[in-house]
């Protein structure tokens, strides 16, 4: 909520902003104020605020001449069940010695609740530093230790020796939990790199005492077994290696080093009594189709996807409690709306169809475009290719465009063709260990063995356009303040919209469909009844 001087200052920008809409990005800005303005609350999933958004994205979409591509409409609804810790009622405790040592929750350590937590646990833990069990690379963090009945404690962390995109895939708590699953253990708690924390300790903590939530379909559980998933705060982390020998800078050190971090059973026990409240909630995708010209290819699909979602209403920082969500992700569905708009006005007709889709529960885990994937509402086989925008960061001028998975398809030509045109650079990921590739929406289309890719402003490292970065996310990311009264290169956003618009023309326009490339690790992912 903002004070009242700000709220007058805002209306004055905005009045001035309407008058001269010649500006660059005028109508991705009208977007944005659509979207992220405090009526709309932050977007939460299955809030009211989040249905008054994709009704607006629905509008629009019929505005520019596209076909409802939801069910019945526009509208794809989700089903979302939530959980909420009641905090009161939960406790984590450490056993060594026959004594017991309480963890405080919010401070030492949370109980996540993306997985439906057991009531109560009590286990061994084992510590597994990177906690990756991956043969075909020879690496095996489970060697020498058992996992049987255990909870496994891990650093956030995966070995530089792994290429980027498999950092990302195998370093994503889906994947994990697979492998901790395999070997017996029934919890994690995976304590992060405290340099390559996006948010810190003291931001994240405040989102624990939001509802959690998964998909309705049971046939969706990401982490099937799992009782229990407990967030350290690396502050504390040596509480758990009390008694071990080992201190967790140590630890950490090694994995900054780029060396092997030993594993080794820890002397103490967890005990973890968990109380949630759970409940269901509806939430929406919305979809539109502008349908191809040509006989051959007009049942293929080009899908363009930004999640509409962002936090809601929460713990208050500098006073305000609305996480408007500006750059996250209003600012890529706004890049879709102006696209689907200005193809409108030139009349484009590709060979290929575009779906455009603006999806829910993103912030949940990529909730609302894993259900779109699943259930998709064109057939599956015939969806060629996902080009995903979240958060693109227009901060400064669009010289050079970040690609994550820039090398892992043909579409690799595309984007650099693409930009080329437009007289902009292209760059891999220069921060691998974000995890980016696998942490939006592109990665529910990739599991399926759609060749995707997701872009971003782009900036080379120890530059000023890095230090502004880097500074965003340590402030604003995640906070109340991604909100319309922060800097934006406006610039920048009329020319991603550009880049946006021209490569979907040109994949959909390809003569072939999108292929991974051989060597990419997402090949295996492609289905036998992807290519028919
Ligand atoms: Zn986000």
């Amino acid at each position: 909520m903002r004070n009242p001087l700000t709220i007058a200052v805002t209306v004055v920008l905005t009045a001035a902003t309407i008058a001269r809409s010649d500006e660059p990005a005028a109508r991705w800005w009208r977007h944005m104020q659509a979207l992220a303005n405090d009526g709309m609350e932050g977007r939460n999933t299955g809030s009211p605020g989040h249905k008054r958004a994709a009704d607006y994205v629905a509008a629009e979409f019929a505005k520019a001449g596209l076909e409802p591509a939801g069910v019945g409409g526009y509208i794809q609804s989700v089903t979302f069940n939530t959980r909420k810790i009641v905090e009161a009622r939960s406790s984590l405790a450490l056993v060594r010695d026959g004594k017991t040592e309480p963890l405080v929750l919010g401070d030492d350590a949370n109980i996540g609740l993306r997985i439906d937590p057991a009531p109560s646990v009590e286990a061994p833990l084992v510590f597994v530093g990177y906690g990756l069990d991956i043969p075909e690379r020879g690496i095996d963090d489970f060697k020498g230790v058992s996992l049987k009945g255990a909870v496994v404690v891990y650093l956030s962390a995966t070995p530089r020796s792994l290429p980027g995109p498999l950092q990302a895939h195998f370093g994503s708590a889906e994947e994990r939990w697979k492998m901790y699953r395999a070997a017996g253990a029934i919890g994690t708690i995976g304590i992060a790199n405290p340099k390559s924390m996006d948010i810190p300790w003291a931001r994240s903590t405040l989102a624990r005492l939001q509802p959690a939530m998964s998909l309705a379909d049971r046939a969706m559980d990401e982490a099937p077994g799992q009782q229990l998933s407990v967030t350290m705060n690396p502050a504390r982390a040596d509480k758990l290696l009390a008694g071990s020998g080992h201190t967790f800078a140590k630890l950490i050190a090694l994995v900054d080093e780029g060396k092997p971090v030993p594993s080794f059973a820890l002397p103490a026990r967890l005990k973890a009594t968990t109380t949630v409240e759970r409940a269901s909630v509806e939430s929406q995708n919305v979809a539109g189709i502008l349908r191809g010209s040509d006989p051959a290819r007009r049942d293929e699909y080009v899908v363009l996807s930004a999640h509409l979602d962002h936090l809601g209403i929460g713990g208050a920082v500098n006073g305000d409690t609305i996480y408007n969500g500006a750059m996250d992700n209003a600012s890529g569905v706004a890049a879709m709306l102006d696209v689907a708009a200005s193809l409108h006005e030139a009349g484009a007709r590709p060979a290929r169809s575009i779906v455009f889709v603006a999806v829910t529960g993103e912030e949940k885990g990529l909730l609302g475009s894993s259900y779109f994937a699943a259930h998709p509402t064109v057939p599956r086989a015939r969806i060629v290719a996902n080009v995903n925008t979240d958060m693109f960061l227009p901060l400064f001028p669009l010289k050079t465009l970040m690609v994550l998975g820039l090398d892992e398809s043909d579409l690799g030509q595309d984007i650099r063709a693409t930009a080329n045109a437009l007289g902009i650079g292209v760059q891999n990921d220069p921060e691998p260990q974000r995890n980016r590739f696998v942490r939006s929406d592109q990665y529910s289309f990739i599991k399926f063995g759609i060749p995707a890719l997701a872009m971003k402003v782009g900036y080379e490292p120890n530059t000023p356009e890095a230090a502004t970065a880097a500074a965003w996310t340590a402030e604003r990311y995640h906070a109340p303040s991604d909100d319309l009264n922060q800097p934006i290169d406006r610039s920048a956003a009329a020319k991603y919209v550009e880049v946006v618009k021209d490569l979907a023309v040109r994949i959909a326009n390809r003569s072939d469909r999108p292929r991974w490339n051989e060597s990419s690790f997402f090949k295996r992912f492609v289905r036998s009844d992807s290519y028919d």
